[in-house]
């Protein structure tokens, strides 16, 4: 007989990283492919002569930081190994087995493993004909069951942000018990006047978690920090449901540091935004049809060609991140990098 695990794992599709193919580019995992802040990498190497201590359970140098640079109260803010690990640690909070957790689909491919991980049930919400979140469609899911709420802006794979405007509306629709995760996890790449502050959502509704993270504009993907800014009672939650000391010293260390480095992180996310239009743009001509995107990767929405993209870029040694029978995710990479996914783009007839 060999050790018993839960039957339902059996079913469970596993996390599917993006794939890392030696000669090739990749552009699959949403990462800034500039490396990280140069004057991070510096605070890493100091750090490292003290990794044979403990981490500070509290990340307090890091939590007071982020108190002081988004000018909100400490009580209001956890950290997490990443911040996919606060998703799991707010289904953790809100659900028992009864429970449902709303979520647009497609969206983060890490919403349905954690709600089914968590033992919950999972109530999947159409993207609209535009790619976007149908926050009409979210809002007529909400029932009795359901604890916590998914909403990701800018969406990941599709790259739509919301509007301000029809956020609160939404927002003022949920009943007042029931959490709504705003996962920001490409905020810093926004440029669309009209997009919301989910920091500032968060302060004004105690129903609201604005999720931030450490992995794509600050370039630190493989140290694993992310943030909530949410209630004192929800942040309090994360905390008690949190892994001791997963956030490890070095990244609690170089999120410090990163968060001080804010003109080369705005310059970065210039060049991104800047590349991101010129990508957009040439696509575009080329005939595709790419949805307006705010964030760091762009979205061909190919249906049953999604496959037979992929080989063809794969051929073209740029790794893109295909979902099968829905669509491609491109991340903007450096101009020389987009300027080898274009050509490849090119040579695929649309
Ligand atoms: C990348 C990503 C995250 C989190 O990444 P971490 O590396 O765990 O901080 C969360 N949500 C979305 C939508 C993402 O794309």
């Amino acid at each position: 007989m060999s050790a018993r695990t839960r039957p339902d794992l059996d079913q469970l599709p596993p996390y599917v990283a993006g794939r890392t193919v030696p000669g090739s580019i990749k552009l699959a995992s949403n990462e800034v492919s500039a490396g990280p802040l140069p004057s991070v990498v510096d605070t890493i190497t100091r750090a490292a002569t003290d990794v044979h201590r403990y981490p500070d359970m509290g990340a307090t140098k890091l939590v007071d930081a982020l108190s002081k640079q988004l000018e909100v109260d400490s009580e209001r803010i956890a950290v997490g190994c990443g911040s996919v690990a606060l998703c799991e640690q707010l289904v953790q909070a809100t659900c028992g087995e009864s429970d449902e957790v709303v979520f647009p689909w497609r969206s983060f491919e890490a919403y349905p493993i954690i709600t089914q991980v968590a033992g919950a049930g999972q109530v999947r919400v159409p993207l609209s004909e535009g790619h976007a979140l149908d926050l009409d469609a979210m809002a007529a899911a909400i029932t009795p069951a359901t604890r916590l709420v998914f909403v990701c802006t800018p969406n990941n794979p599709t790259g739509t942000t919301l509007h301000r405007a029809e956020l609160e509306r939404f927002l003022d629709s949920v009943p007042s018990d029931v959490l709504v995760v705003l996962d920001e996890a490409y905020r810093e790449f926004v440029n669309d006047p009209q997009a919301p502050d989910g920091v500032g959502i968060a302060l004004e509704r105690d129903n609201v978690v604005s999720l931030r993270t450490f992995s794509k504009a600050y370039g630190l993907a493989g140290l694993r920090a992310g943030y909530a800014v949410a209630s004192p009672k929800v942040a309090e939650a994360l905390r008690k449901v949190c892994i001791p000391f997963s956030v490890n010293a070095l990244a609690q260390e170089a999120a410090v540091a990163a968060l001080e480095a804010r003109t080369e992180l705005e310059e970065r996310c210039a060049n991104v935004i800047a590349e991101r239009t010129r990508v957009r743009d040439e696509l575009l001509t080329q005939g595709h049809d790419v949805p307006d995107t705010q964030a760091n990767f762009v979205w061909l929405p190919l249906g049953e060609r999604t496959q037979e993209f992929n080989e063809h870029c794969t051929e073209h040694r740029v790794i893109v991140r295909a979902f099968p029978g829905d669509g491609a995710r491109v991340t903007i990479g450096s101009p020389e990098e987009n300027d080898a996914f274009l050509a490849a783009t090119k040579a695929f007839p649309v």
